[in-house]
């Protein structure tokens, strides 16, 4: 659906019934076009060892209070062997940005070991940060079928005050990234963080229109949360209260979903470390893909992009448990052991 800039700066700020009306819009839209069904995907954090110093991330090679945790290449598949049991049709292995030769090949590996035991049937998407364009090929020929990369922010200048100006952090070169996937192959996911410190609501609007210039097949976007130990904590200022950048978050869902209605929406961790039930009412705003925390406790414990995320020390449970039934209570068709490729990219890659 066609929506100018000043229509979705008007979303963006709606409120009262004008709110619940722009999210009833996008669950009708989502049941008509991508019908009511939630494709869980079971997320394995690989490590925490990170070669990027992004200012607002707890497991930013700078912090020196992370502890540091890579899963075996063993662990790593007898999870992924688990989740295909159990029905999950869809895997997403994530980690920092690591560039060793080591861990590409072993990502090579794990990607080609999820296809074996899964007969190729299992969906594989990576979230590993900015590559070269060899090292995406190398992946997607082992096996991987898409790739989240969030652009963070559209807007080049936030995004220079949200990265240290070492020549490693550049907005252009994340685009870049994302061209280079497209023209692998893969199914392209990207998205960006809500409530920022210097975010102005024209970004949020700007964000959106992004995404659909760039004809993604997927998007995971959610709150900002500060974390203590980090420099844009550190600086203060985060602009709006958790309970806000909430709303903000689930209007940006809708809105999204009225501009590309075929797309794969994820309700994302976020969501849920500022309200248990954020990925439910995530849901209730337009999305249809739910990424349940699958990583053994040990890397869990560590990998902690921001307070309080669910599973992480401190936090509270992450309500996996029987999370397919709570889902069909509310509606909800969860298909099992399928891949569940977003509308948008077997529409755009038809004959
Ligand atoms: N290293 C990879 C993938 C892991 S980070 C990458 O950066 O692409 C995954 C996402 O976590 C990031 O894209 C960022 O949007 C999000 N993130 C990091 N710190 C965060 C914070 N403090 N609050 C909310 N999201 C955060
Ligand atoms: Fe590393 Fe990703 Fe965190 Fe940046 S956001 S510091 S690349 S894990």
């Amino acid at each position: 659906m066609e929506l100018t800039r000043d229509e979705l700066l008007h979303g963006l700020r709606a409120t009262g019934p004008e709110e619940e009306a722009l999210l009833a819009e996008a669950v009708r839209l989502r049941d008509g076009t991508v019908g009511r069904r939630v494709f869980l995907r079971g997320l394995i954090e690989l490590s925490n060892v990170c070669g990027k110093d992004c200012l607002y991330c707890g497991i930013r090679a700078g912090n020196g209070k992370a502890v540091r945790y890579a899963l075996s290449e063993k662990t790593v598949l007898d999870t992924v062997g688990r989740l295909w049991d159990e029905g999950y049709g869809s895997v997403v292995l994530q980690a920092g940005e690591d560039r060793s030769p080591a861990f590409t090949s072993g990502v090579e590996r794990l990607v080609r070991g999820i296809a074996r035991l899964s007969g190729g049937r299992m969906g594989v998407t990576l979230s590993l940060g900015e590559r070269s364009s060899e090292t995406y090929r190398r992946w997607r020929e082992a096996g991987a079928h898409r790739y989240l990369l969030r652009i963070e922010t559209s807007s080049p200048r936030l995004y220079g005050r949200l990265h240290p100006r070492d020549g490693r952090h550049r907005w252009q070169d994340r685009l870049e990234a994302l061209h280079a996937l497209r023209r692998t192959g893969y199914q392209v996911g990207t998205g960006v963080m809500i409530g920022l410190p210097f975010q102005q609501t024209g970004d949020l609007a700007d964000d959106l229109l992004f995404m659909r210039e760039l004809d993604i097949d997927m998007c995971g976007m959610g709150p900002y949360i500060e974390h203590p130990d980090t420099p844009l904590a550190a600086a203060g200022g985060a602009p709006l209260p958790l309970s806000e950048r909430f709303r903000l978050s689930l209007r940006m869902i809708a809105l999204l979903r009225r501009l590309m209605p075929d797309i794969n929406i994820a309700a994302t961790t976020a969501l849920q470390a500022i309200d248990p039930l954020g990925r439910e009412k995530a849901l209730e705003a337009g999305t249809n893909v739910m990424m349940p925390n699958a990583t053994p406790a040990r890397g869990r414990l560590h990998y902690r992009l921001y307070p309080n995320k669910p599973g992480t020390a401190g936090a509270e449970g992450e309500g996996n448990e029987g999370l397919p039934g709570r889902l069909q209570a509310l509606g909800y068709e969860v298909p099992l052991g399928e891949a569940g490729d977003p509308l948008h990219y077997r529409k755009r890659t038809a004959p």
